[in-house]
């Protein structure tokens, strides 16, 4: 790999390795941390998101219960097996993989995960402790975006950071947890979404670019400065007959130009994706012991 390019991949398999460490601890203790997989429906990306949660358990030795349930499925259905799995010791975390059929209010369900096993960090309780920096289960893609930039030696602290997009899973979350007053934090932040006028005006003014917009290669080489860390969150499908299964996935950001620029970036797939699901592992493993401490 070119210096210049984050390796998620290598990131996050040094944080497994040391999340194999802490299962193995608790293992001895008689602790095998579990986490609860919910799929419903068949949508394709969905199905190899949760595929992908369900091997990285396998891996780290963690127990997963996975539900892949019928898309007719009922919210009142989906309900009760989210009460089963709280109610259930041997797991520690829930992960409803989005998004959810028409019919069934997303919200609703996000909000019925008890925020003891809520690991996607996208309860309520769970955002509100986040924007007040008190310890809670943090977003997984948001929380992988910090660990990238620690690992990689990036300044945060006083750095402009620039994201694009607004979304409640990636945009939001990450700007807050950059803005934080703590050691991982203390960005300026900008954020930019579909109204945002000029946009290259902004983008040009990052230290730190963080493209979460899911347009395939909007950002090109004229909208970053010389020197900017730039990480790519978007993994979009653009047709590609080259390609046996007829797609590739390309980010939102314009790589082999941009890369030019940067002083580092992360590529797609290989950057961001791999990190979202080691924190996930990462928020299960922190249950597990904070349940084991709770006794
Ligand atoms: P989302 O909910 O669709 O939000 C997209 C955001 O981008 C919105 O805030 C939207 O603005 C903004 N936006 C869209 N077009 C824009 C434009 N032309 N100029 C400026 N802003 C624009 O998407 P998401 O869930 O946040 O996901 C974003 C991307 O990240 C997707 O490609 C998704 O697949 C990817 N993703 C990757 C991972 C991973 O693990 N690697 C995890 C989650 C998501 P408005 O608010 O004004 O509509």
């Amino acid at each position: 790999m070119s210096a210049k390019i984050i390796d998620g991949k290598l990131i996050s398999s040094e944080i497994r390795e040391e999340l194999k460490n802490e299962v193995a601890a608790l293992k001895k203790e008689g602790i095998t941390p579990g986490l609860g997989v919910i799929l419903v429906g068949e949508d394709p990306a969905s199905q190899s998101y949760v595929k992908a949660k369900e091997k990285a358990c396998e891996d780290l030795d963690i127990y997963s219960d996975n539900r892949h349930i019928p898309a007719e499925t009922t919210e009142k259905e989906l309900l009760e097996i989210i009460d089963a799995m709280n109610n259930d010791p041997k797991i520690n975390g829930i992960l409803v993989q989005l998004p959810l059929p028409k019919h069934i209010n997303a919200d609703k369900v996000i909000m019925r995960i008890s925020p003891d096993k809520d690991v996607d960090g996208f309860h309520p309780q769970s955002i509100g402790k986040m924007i007040m920096g008190k310890d809670t289960f943090l977003p997984c893609t948001p929380h992988g975006v910090v660990k990238l930039l620690n690992y990689s030696g990036v300044q945060i602290e006083g750095a402009h950071v620039v994201v694009v997009g607004r979304s409640n899973i990636v945009g939001k979350p990450v700007a807050n947890l950059l803005l934080d007053k703590s050691k991982n934090g203390n960005a300026t932040v900008t954020v930019c979404h579909s109204r945002t006028k000029n946009i290259a005006e902004m983008t040009r003014q990052a230290d730190i670019l963080i493209a979460a917009m899911g347009k395939p290669q909007f950002i090109k080489a004229d909208m970053v400065k010389d020197g900017v860390v730039v990480i790519d969150v978007g993994v979009n499908r653009i047709e590609d007959s080259t390609r046996k299964r007829g797609y590739r996935l390309v980010g939102d950001v314009d790589f082999e130009a941009v890369k030019e620029k940067v002083s580092l970036i992360t590529p797609v797939p290989g950057g961001v994706g791999p990190m979202t699901i080691t924190m996930l592992m990462f928020n299960t493993v922190q249950s597990a012991k904070l349940r084991k401490d709770r006794g």
